[in-house]
């Protein structure tokens, strides 16, 4: 069934176009036939407003501020979030000290990693109803927020649980403890998961948190204190605020947070670094990314292309580890952008809540105005557009699967993270060339590997200077494994014993 709500994105590949190579052989339906809409419709149990969870209540901010939070796949307003400036992150950080103090320090570690296993089960209990929430704020796939947010953000808390009464074999010959109170500023492309990243491996060292999820997607963190209270987690062990950048430097720079840990954009994760030099803060960073997914001549070219497609567009390509520039050996780069073209037109690109949706919405508008601008460079700096021929619905904000081919190294759109569903293809043709392509940026967060050969793989892993490697497999995320940069991704670890001991003074 088509939809008069829909405008076209770029025209349409004719049928005869459609039909040369190798796209012969596939099963391209175009303007021939349409899917049903199959919307997920659990109700995702958004209040009409929400306060600021603080001492385990929610309440409005000082000031009585409040902002509305919009849903990106349709502009609709889903509620009000309040504002928390200063005061109220002082409030947030005495409701923690105290916590801390008098409840959460004299907790033996099973008693704490009780609470965490209480957490994720809750969580797993809601989760059909998270899932929703999560896509109606943030704008992702409906699939992807039932099939890896949420699941994922659970196993954290699974996790940590199981780690909280062995901290003693953490650091083998060394004592460890938790830092007091720490302060945490995430992002918005992974809302629960981001939050569950930062909340689990902090509350299995023993500290208390004040934690600012990002302004357009803070519904789940807050969905997630009614779990907390459901729980019975002691009043002020977890204080959520919401608010802008303004709120999450008051919760950077408070003076009763002992260690600070960001996810952002390198910009901002620098002018953090700068605020607090000098203050003795502990800090970790998890910064921005240009990831380099390199397909040599011999890689399963089949598989290859899932890894990319994967790689590029999954989650509208918010991903701080997308694979945003596909490095291709120049023998099988003509091949592989025929295929590339031809998988990128059975992606189904609108409702995030549609559960045959594969591209969802972007997350605001201010991320498709700089989205579009980059594009917009791309072409105007000699490299060549294709845009998958979809339909976008006309209320929301969305952007069509984009790949560049005939890309330089000095292009912008090779050099800056874009943050959305947008390819730059490079080619090369020796595997040192695709070394010093891959690392010729200022980030280091990851890459992918794409060869028939083990040994090759070994060297390229090491040889890359990239937080993570995937090899033949792309997006790979498992709590027990750590994640993080160096450059400017950042430094630190999430996930895994190297994560844990980030939020731990060795003694
Ligand atoms: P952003 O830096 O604009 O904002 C991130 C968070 O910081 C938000 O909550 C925002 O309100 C807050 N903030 C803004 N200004 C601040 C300030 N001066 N002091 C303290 N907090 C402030 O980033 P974004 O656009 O929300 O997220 C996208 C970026 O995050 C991308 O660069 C992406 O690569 C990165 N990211 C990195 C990882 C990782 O693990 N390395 C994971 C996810 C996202």
């Amino acid at each position: 069934m088509k939809t008069s709500t829909t405008k076209p994105a770029a025209s349409r590949p004719s049928r005869a176009s459609r039909s040369r190579g190798p796209s012969a052989r596939e099963l391209i339906f175009g303007d021939l036939w349409e899917f049903d809409p199959a919307p997920e419709t659990a109700d995702p149990h958004i209040r009409s407003s929400y306060g600021l969870f603080i001492n385990g209540k929610f309440s409005p901010a000082r000031k009585g501020g409040s902002f509305p939070s919009i849903s990106p796949g349709n502009e609709k307003k889903l509620t009000y979030l309040a504002l928390a400036d200063a005061t109220d992150v002082d409030a947030a950080y005495s409701a923690a000290s105290k916590a801390y103090e008098k409840v959460w320090s004299k907790l033996p570690g099973n008693e704490r990693g009780k609470f965490l296993y209480r957490i994720a089960r809750l969580l797993q209990d809601r989760a059909r109803e998270f899932a929703v929430a999560e896509s109606l704020d943030g704008g992702k796939p409906i699939k992807e927020s039932r099939d890896f947010d949420v699941p994922t953000a659970a196993a954290h808390f699974f996790y940590h649980a199981g780690w909280a009464d062995k901290l003693d074999h953490l650091a083998p010959g060394r004592q460890v403890a938790p830092y007091g109170v720490v302060g945490q500023v995430i992002p918005w492309n992974f809302p629960l998961l981001m939050l569950a990243w930062k909340i689990a491996p902090a509350l299995a060292a023993g500290n208390c948190i004040v934690i600012k999820p990002a302004e357009t997607t803070s519904i789940t963190a807050l969905k997630l204190c009614e779990v907390f209270q459901e729980a019975g987690l002691p009043p002020g062990v977890v204080n959520v605020v919401t608010g802008a950048g303004e709120t999450g430097a008051a919760v950077m720079s408070h003076p009763l947070a002992s260690k600070v840990a960001f996810t952002g954009s390198t910009e901002v994760g620098k002018a953090i670094m700068r605020s607090l030099a000098g203050t003795g803060k502990k800090m970790t960073m998890e910064l921005g990314g240009k990831a380099a997914n390199i397909v040599f001549e011999d890689a399963p070219l089949g598989q290859a292309v899932e890894g990319i497609i994967n790689g590029i567009f999954f989650n509208q390509g918010h991903v701080c580890c997308a694979g945003s520039r596909l490095l291709v050996q120049e023998s099988i780069a003509d091949d592989m952008l025929t295929r590339l073209k031809l998988r990128m037109q059975s992606l189904r690109v609108g409702d995030p809540l549609d559960k045959n949706t594969d591209i969802g919405a972007i997350n605001s508008k201010e991320q498709l105005t700089r989205i579009s601008e980059l594009v917009k460079s791309g072409v105007a700096e000699g490299a060549e557009l294709y845009q998958t021929p979809c339909r976008l619905p006309s209320k929301g904000f969305y952007f069509p699967p984009s790949i560049f081919s005939k890309v330089t190294q000095s292009h912008r759109i090779a050099r800056e993270e874009i943050f959305g569903p947008v390819l730059s293809i490079l080619t090369f043709r020796t595997p040192e060339e695709a070394i010093e392509k891959a690392n010729n940026t200022a980030y280091g967060l990851s890459a992918g590997v794409w060869t028939d050969k083990g040994s090759r793989i070994l060297k390229m892993a090491s040889q890359l200077k990239a937080g993570v490697v995937w090899a033949n497999t792309y997006n790979k995320f498992d709590p027990s494994s750590p994640f993080g940069g160096y450059k400017e991704s950042g430094f630190g670890r999430e996930g895994g014993r190297q994560g844990l001991l980030d939020y731990c003074k060795l003694l």
